[in-house]
């Protein structure tokens, strides 16, 4: 089955529009985080939520027009006062009064004549805009709008503020916005009668009516009926997916494996280390869920450096000892590149082939890999997205382990599972995720937790440094890697654009070339994957004594010797990036230091940022920190962490809608699993409409 038609209006590309130039489009695409093939859609647009209403109904009077409110004046226009020939810096002025008071209408610039056209002398007008005042006296500085009395209609009373991107006009976009409005149909009601009955709400059109041309501030109130409407529909389309990822998990039982222990035990002995109390536990909670007959769905958390590799080894190591594979994917390259190097040792001291499946792999050794995976011959396969490939088939895929989570949509999981029909799975991730959040974005995931950090791990030195204390910087620097010390050198993130930020570690490579000679390699994102590898490998192996990187390294690199970790820029780094760019030193039994040097002027957060940093090194503490620093608007951090995120719904605030949603979606799958009839029907619209497409086959035949 494909998109209901009823729906094609809300997919229909922004282009179509009038006034949507490719330029506008593609800021358009950006500010939304459309996919570079697809564009911005319709939809896009209008799940677009206003953060506020400007209210300009109440006609004010000068006299009780507030200081700093917006207020809609019926104004007498007495003179204008034009500025003085080419004197930039002094604004037209127009006098202006009614029966309470005077007030002056302040414009700068050339304003093309408009200003005396729009504001006649000896007429009336009314003017809406910010009231100000200046030298004692009340003024508006360009108001929002001049209009003739019998006008007055055309302005509108309540106007909702959109959240803006750089170069894109709130004009611009509420017009666009209640342009597609207009073009978008009614559509059926999904929300059971039973629901509906109990919150009254408006239909989903209704809701979208209501925020995006609302009649009162009130009905874009985010606990208003109209956003909550659309909170819990998201909220459903969210659940209805997971539930049915769930109910299929739990439909094809897993294989009650029987773990002999040999292989885990030599494992055990192989180890440079003892594993941790936490890591025992950990695999213990594994192990269990490998031997019973229901399919693991389990999460690993741990802190950066809380050890997660080695319980992955330990876990495929189990799943090994029954002849079965299974499958460890990391989120690039160089990760899955770097997994390979610290388990393939391992493998080989227990006696198992472990090979590497990477999208740039040349054809021939792709194949030979693929072969190897088929027959069965490796028993551990690493890997990036390509192990997705539909070419690429199992023998006995029993365990698929996630590295870094965050990374991965639910589809990429999904698409997985599915190589394995009855195989468990393992997540593992850095971030600390509460049990609600993981809840809606995983569904029903058991989780195990690595509380401590390997023993003898010895705390960062953390120091905040200005930028104009550089040669401070490399003096120390000089001392330490004189001494053998490795260091990071991480460089400014610039988010307009990758290629300023390539310039700038090229940059500084070249400058540090200068003082350290060869010791020092470059590594960045537009690198091909080999020279990545060598350059890391090379860092690896102590040839190279400092890295300087883009971020790149930020998720899961392991160089245990490299113990100092530099970030320039670091204020315009976010925290949880900050805390995983350490999280790279500090890994050995050796002292660490990371050195976050900022460029004034430091903002309000940025400081704030820094100075959690220098306190602390919980990542549990730091991820709290991080949502209060960032704000209820962004509880996930959703562009950040590209975890999935919501549109409509608030998290913190619409807590109770998503328990609403959970419980119905049960209900719905419950007594009408095949989405059928009329209700089902219209649930399928919403599942489309919120682009969980993938949930569509999921659904139970009849
Ligand atoms: P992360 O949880 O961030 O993925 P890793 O698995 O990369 O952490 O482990 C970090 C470092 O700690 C690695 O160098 C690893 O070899 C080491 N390590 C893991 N477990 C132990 C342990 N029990 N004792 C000592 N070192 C350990
Ligand atoms: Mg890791």
């Amino acid at each position: 089955m494909s998109r209901p038609s009823i729906l094609t209006p809300f997919f229909a590309s922004l282009r179509s529009f009038k006034g949507v130039g490719p330029q506008l489009n593609a800021l358009l695409g950006k500010f939304f985080g459309a996919g570079e093939t697809d564009g911005p859609i319709v939809s896009d647009l209008l799940m677009h939520m206003p953060e506020r209403a400007i209210d300009r109904r109440k006609e004010a009077h000068v006299r009780n027009a507030e200081i700093g409110e917006i207020s809609t004046l019926k104004l007498h226009v007495d003179s204008h006062i034009p500025a003085p020939r080419g004197r930039k810096s002094i604004p037209h002025r127009v006098l202006a009064h009614d029966e309470t008071g005077e007030i002056t209408l302040v414009f700068f610039g050339n304003n093309g004549g408009w200003v005396e056209k729009s504001l006649p002398v000896g007429e009336q007008r009314y003017v809406s805009g910010e009231v100000a005042s200046f030298g004692g006296k009340k003024q508006i500085v360009h108001p929002d709008y001049v209009v003739p009395l019998d006008k007055f209609d055309t302005m509108p009373k309540v106007e909702p503020v959109y959240p803006l991107t750089h170069g894109l006009s709130a004009k611009i976009l509420r017009r666009l916005i209640s342009n597609v409005l207009n073009s978008s149909p009614q559509l059926p009601e999904w929300i059971g009668e039973q629901r509906a009955k109990e919150m009254n709400w408006p239909s989903f059109k209704q809701a979208l009516t209501n925020i995006h041309t609302p009649t009162s501030p009130e009905m874009l109130n985010i606990l208003g009926p109209a956003r909550m409407r659309l909170a819990y529909d998201e909220y459903l389309a969210g659940q209805l997916t997971l539930q049915l990822i769930r109910s299929q998990m739990v439909v094809e039982k897993g294989i009650e494996r029987a773990l002999t222990g040999a292989l885990t035990s030599k494992l055990i002995a192989a180890l440079p280390f003892e594993l941790t109390d936490g890591q025992k536990a950990a695999f213990d909670e594994i192990r269990g869920d490998l031997t019973t007959g229901d399919r693991m769905s389990r999460l690993l958390q741990g802190d950066v450096g809380s050890g997660k590799t080695v319980v992955a080894m330990m876990a495929m190591a189990a799943a090994a000892e029954t002849g079965a594979q299974s499958a460890l994917m990391a989120p690039t390259e160089l990760l899955a590149t770097q997994h390979l190097n610290t388990l393939l040792p391992l493998c080989e001291a227990i006696g198992l082939k472990c090979i590497l499946v990477t999208g740039k792999m040349p054809a021939a050794e792709k194949r030979t890999a693929t072969e190897q995976i088929s027959s069965g011959e490796a028993d551990i396969v690493i890997g990036t997205h390509a192990l997705f490939q539909s070419s690429i088939t199992f023998a006995d895929l029993a365990l698929t382990v996630v590295d870094e989570q965050h990374r991965f949509g639910v589809h990429q999981r999904l698409a997985l599972s599915q190589k394995g029909q009855k195989s468990d799975l393992l997540v593992m991730t850095a971030t600390p995720i509460p049990r609600t959040l993981i809840l809606t974005h995983f569904g029903d995931m058991a989780v195990s937790i690595l509380a401590e950090k390997p023993a003898g791990r010895r705390p960062i030195d953390t120091a905040i440094i200005p930028a104009t204390a550089y040669d401070r910087v490399i003096a120390r620097l000089k001392a330490r890697v004189a001494e053998g010390a490795q260091a990071y050198w991480v460089c400014p993130l610039v988010e307009e654009s990758e290629l300023v930020q390539l310039v700038s570690a090229q940059d500084r490579h070249a400058a540090l070339k200068q003082i350290f000679g060869d010791k020092v390699g470059l590594i960045h994102g537009r690198m091909k994957s080999k020279e990545k590898q060598d350059v890391m490998g090379a860092f690896q192996n102590n040839e190279l004594s400092i890295l300087v990187a883009t971020t790149v390294i930020e998720v899961g690199v392991d160089v245990p010797n490299a113990t100092i970790m530099i970030i320039e820029h670091a204020e315009r780094f976010g925290l949880s990036q900050l805390h995983q760019l350490r999280g790279r030193v500090g890994r050995g039994a050796k002292s660490s230091a990371c050195l976050l040097i900022y460029k004034e002027p430091l903002g309000e957060t940025a400081s704030a940022r820094l100075n959690t940093m220098k306190q602390t090194e919980d990542g549990f503490i730091i991820a709290e920190q991080d949502l209060a620093l960032r704000g209820s608007g962004d509880v996930l951090g959703t562009r950040q962490s590209g975890m999935p995120g919501y549109r409509l719904a608030i998290p913190d605030v619409h807590q109770h809608l998503l328990e609403f949603a959970h419980e119905d979606a049960a209900n719905i799958l419950a007594t009408n699993p095949g989405l059928t009839g009329d209700h089902g029907h219209a649930l399928r619209v919403l599942l489309y409409l919120f682009r969980k497409d993938l949930a569509i086959p999921l659904i139970r035949a009849g």
